[in-house]
């Protein structure tokens, strides 16, 4: 079974094309500049041909029809017909209280995905156009979508409940939604299979590490808590985002600084974070550099990074009473050896020890990547996500079943 895995943002579309039977990417690309002018890149890997042209994309209908074009190119692609195309499955980011398991496009999905626009409207509008590409080719080809939010959706009412007058927030359908939900749900999965005990016993701490972070505490395959919120601004201090402040911070600064309430949303999520407090960038490896040529507020945000990802893993311990394994991913999780090292030091109380030689060579370790010393009552792991492979996944179950 051929799966495409669509992920639709507002100026762009990615893609994996996944031979299911192997679940095997045979072809991935982006889709860049979409209402602008147009750029595709496409990449055969079973060949390892590489396609990059400039094409006209007014919208994700054009975007789409130049992915689909690339998969069946007769020197690039790797079908020979666009009906070789079993289903696709689309990556959603907020599925509200309405949409929490995968879920077959058709006119009702998208009628309730439409009341999510109100929730998360820089997601939701280009997924609707994504999928609304992907139907103008594609007609007769079974849509899903998955949704970041579906693993958090068995958080208890206490951890998503936000405190404030409930009949408002009810109204409005506030509560903690969280985000990163397919990746949080791949790694702890990939975890658990690894700690010698029944799943549902399990108590794994999942650290999502990229530009935008998220932690959550997974209790026997389900999620207990995790950091980010009603929007993705909740919790750790992200490359642009700040993350959790004192709430009477924000009217405060729109008042002080002149501040819209149109802006106030993009400056949370767009100037704060690693690179509002360092000044410098919106990447740690800019931020850890310009902290090594010794720039102090390029230090003092690394440090407030460590020090938020050592409170989640404290509090986490606390409400799950107890601790078997903290997972590491994303693009600082996989790759930036002194994030986990500064972390785990000084955990001993918790039971949680770091091999240094092996954290800074997980490369050569295999899976899980277990970077725990031996007498670490804790395990630590380091495990690459994949949340394409879980659409894929996700995809093939419900269509299977039609
Ligand atoms: P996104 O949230 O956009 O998917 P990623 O998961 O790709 O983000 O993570 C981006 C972050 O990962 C950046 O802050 C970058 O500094 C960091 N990163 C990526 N590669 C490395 C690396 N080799 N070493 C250290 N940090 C890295």
């Amino acid at each position: 079974m051929n799966i495409l895995v669509v992920n639709a943002g507002s100026s762009s579309l990615k893609y994996q094309l996944f031979d299911m039977d192997k679940e095997q990417v045979m072809a991935k690309g982006l889709c860049e500049r979409i209402a602008i002018d147009g750029k595709l890149t496409h990449k055969n890997l079973v060949n390892g041909k590489v396609l990059t042209a400039d094409i006209s994309m007014p919208s994700h209908v054009e975007a789409t029809r130049a992915m689909i074009d690339a998969i069946i190119d007769k020197e690039y692609g790797v079908l020979e017909s666009m009906n070789q195309i079993d289903a696709i499955g689309h990556r959603v980011v907020q599925g509200g209280p309405w949409l929490t398991k995968p879920t077959l496009v058709n006119d009702e999905a998208i009628e309730i995905l439409k009341r999510c626009v109100d929730l998360a409207p820089l997601h939701t509008i280009p997924h609707l156009q994504g999928i609304g590409g992907c139907t103008a080719i594609l007609p007769d080809c079974p849509q899903v979508l998955v949704f970041d939010t579906s693993f958090h959706a068995t958080m208890p009412e206490k951890a998503y409940t936000v405190p404030m007058v409930k009949e408002v927030c009810d109204k409005h359908n506030i509560r903690r939604y969280g985000a990163h939900g397919t990746s949080h749900r791949y790694v702890s999965a990939e975890a658990a299979k690894y700690l010698n005990k029944p799943e549902e016993d399990t108590k794994i701490i999942t650290c999502h590490l990229g530009n935008g972070s998220s932690i959550s505490a997974v209790k026997g395959g389900k999620v207990a808590d995790t950091s980010m919120g009603f929007t993705p601004l909740d919790g750790i201090i992200m490359g642009s985002r700040c993350g959790a402040v004192d709430p009477a911070v924000v009217p405060f600064i729109m008042q002080k600084e002149n501040i819209s309430v149109d802006d106030i949303g993009n400056w949370m999520n767009k100037k704060c974070g690693l690179l509002g407090v360092s000044g410098v960038s919106t990447d740690l490896r800019d931020v850890k550099n310009a902290m090594n040529d010794g720039n102090e507020n390029a230090a003092l945000a690394f440090d407030i990074l460590i020090y938020g990802i050592k409170k989640y893993i404290g509090s986490y311990t606390a409400i799950m009473n107890g601790l078997d394994c903290i997972v590491f991913t994303a693009g600082i999780g996989e790759n930036d050896a002194d994030v986990r090292e500064a972390v785990i030091n000084d955990m001993e109380y918790l039971g949680v020890k770091l091999d240094s030689e092996k954290n800074r060579n997980v490369s050569s370790l295999s899976a899980p990547w277990d970077i725990s010393a031996e007498d670490s009552k804790v395990k630590v792991f380091v495990i690459p996500t994949n949340e394409e492979l879980v659409i894929a996944r996700d995809t093939k179950n419900l269509v299977e079943n039609l």
